[in-house]
């Protein structure tokens, strides 16, 4: 048996890389691709940004629309001044963008935030009184963690998507129709394995037990076209810095009726209508219903635009193309780790799961951060370790207690004992075939001859010792 028992041993050989049609063979330009970094080792490589699940960079088109802009910055909502009026304009354009994009529902209402956390803490906020919520154990944290013990319910990680939907069907069951509102909070791409989950199929089960449902979408809306009408969610989250437009900006996109019923998320200017001194000295309040409820002070339009841009330079590229470069990606990096004995995909539906560039895996004998530190400094590869804020979820990939990490110098884990890290390679449509490249020969030659330097912890991260 796997010393994982829930990693996958890749397939002994290797899964050939998809033929890619000539008309997608380019990545799309973003900022940071001349960028070059010194190793330790002597020289310096252009960097590999290979961490896009933590934040993607940005599209070039996303810089250039924002620069162009940037002149004609005034405030949104609040100005007599024509470089306000332009602002307001193209704040609710961008809202209008965002909900193209999504598909919405005649009648939802697109909430700028400052992050998929953000939005998901938004949605935990306007929740209905009494209103009870599932979540998988799986789920990233900004997932896990808004809703208060007594209304969350925790759903045991499944092992495949059908079986996702039998123990999300089973938890509603159990709450009788009509006993409430209850809210489904689900991934659509998982942050840790990269994989889809039945987004369409749990909507479904969420629907017909009377329950809502809202999607995270911090990693599916950089990889694949996301309908909200299509996948019939109540609402859909996601971040502009994964979806190259690192501006400081979220989405909370979907049903109106929750979020106007609710008090306002923050207090302040922009959420309230009217504003007047009571007679006993108080003040009464009138807010507006719109999103701009829930947006209240000064938005980010800058942010907000960037989102809007990105959303448009992925439409217009066309998520087919998108889709098959990053398939053929996916494969060079899975089929190039195949032929590493010493690596253990972490995966909880399988390989023939459909997925997104998002691999994380382990290296036998290998302290994940010493690893991860060793392809920063000796072949100038950006990728992440650790548990990825999704900690139930890699401890139960791993099989491992909560523990404080090993130094780096001794291996956490010798060979055919479990990691309790792990290391985390992403990438999306500004990715060339060089770095995955770099990447699926930097892992074979650090299994085979270990690192070429000598590492140290600092603040529990390894780092080069000199
Ligand atoms: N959901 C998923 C699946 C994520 O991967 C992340 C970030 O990694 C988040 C939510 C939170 O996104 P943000 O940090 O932008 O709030």
């Amino acid at each position: 048996m796997s010393t994982y028992p829930n990693a996958v041993a890749t397939a002994a050989v290797p899964a050939p890389a998809a033929p890619l049609d000539p008309a997608c063979a380019e990545p799309l330009p973003v900022l940071g691709r001349d960028v070059t970094v010194p190793l330790v080792t002597g020289g310096e490589v252009t960097y590999a940004a290979l961490d896009y699940a933590a934040s993607a960079p940005a599209l070039q088109r996303v810089w250039d629309d924002v620069a162009a802009y940037a002149p004609y910055y005034g405030s949104v909502h609040r100005g007599a001044g024509y470089l306000s009026q332009l602002s307001t304009d193209l704040f609710e354009q961008s809202r209008a963008t965002v909900a193209g994009f999504l598909d919405c529902r005649p009648g939802d209402q697109v909430v700028f935030t400052r992050s998929t956390t953000d939005s998901l803490n938004l949605l935990a906020a306007v929740l209905p009184a009494d209103c009870q919520v599932f979540v998988f154990e799986t789920e990233h944290h900004a997932s896990l963690l808004p809703w208060t013990d007594a209304q969350v319910t925790y759903l045991n990680a499944p092992r495949t998507p059908d079986e996702a939907v039998a123990t999300l069907e089973r938890a509603l069951a159990d709450r009788e129709l009509g006993e409430g509102p209850a809210l489904v909070c689900v991934t659509g791409a998982s942050n840790v394995t990269g994989e889809l989950w039945p987004v369409k199929e749990l909507a479904a089960a969420a629907h017909a037990h009377g329950a809502r449902i809202v999607l995270d979408a911090a990693q599916l809306a950089p990889h694949h076209p996301v309908s909200v009408q299509e996948l019939d969610v109540d609402w859909v989250a996601f971040s502009g810095h994964k979806l190259y437009a690192p501006f400081g900006s979220g989405v909370l996109a979907g049903r109106a009726d929750w979020l106007q019923q609710a008090e306002p998320y923050l207090a302040g200017g922009g959420a309230s209508r009217k504003v007047a001194r009571r007679a006993d000295g108080g003040v009464d309040v009138e807010w507006h219903t719109t999103a701009a409820r829930h947006e209240a002070g000064s938005p980010n339009v800058i942010g907000v635009y960037a989102i809007a841009s990105a959303c448009k330079a992925l439409t217009e590229e066309g998520f087919d193309g998108l889709v098959a470069r990053e398939r053929h990606l996916i494969a060079k990096v899975r089929g190039g780790l195949a032929e590493v004995p010493a690596v253990r995909i972490l995966s909880l539906f399988g390989d023939d799961a459909p997925r997104v560039g998002v691999i994380s895996f382990v290296v036998d004998g290998w302290n994940s951060s010493h690893f991860a530190a060793a392809l920063s400094a000796e072949y100038g590869i950006g990728v992440r370790d650790g548990l990825f804020c999704a900690h139930p979820l890699v401890r139960t990939l791993l099989g491992s207690e909560p523990q404080t990490q090993g130094e780096c110098g001794a291996p956490e884990a010798a060979p055919g004992e479990r990691s309790l890290n792990a290391i985390r390679v992403s990438f999306g449509a500004g990715t060339p075939d060089e770095h995955v490249d770099r990447f699926v020969r930097a892992v074979r030659e650090l299994v085979a001859n270990g690192a070429k330097w000598q590492y140290r912890t600092e603040e529990g991260r390894c780092v080069p010792a000199v």
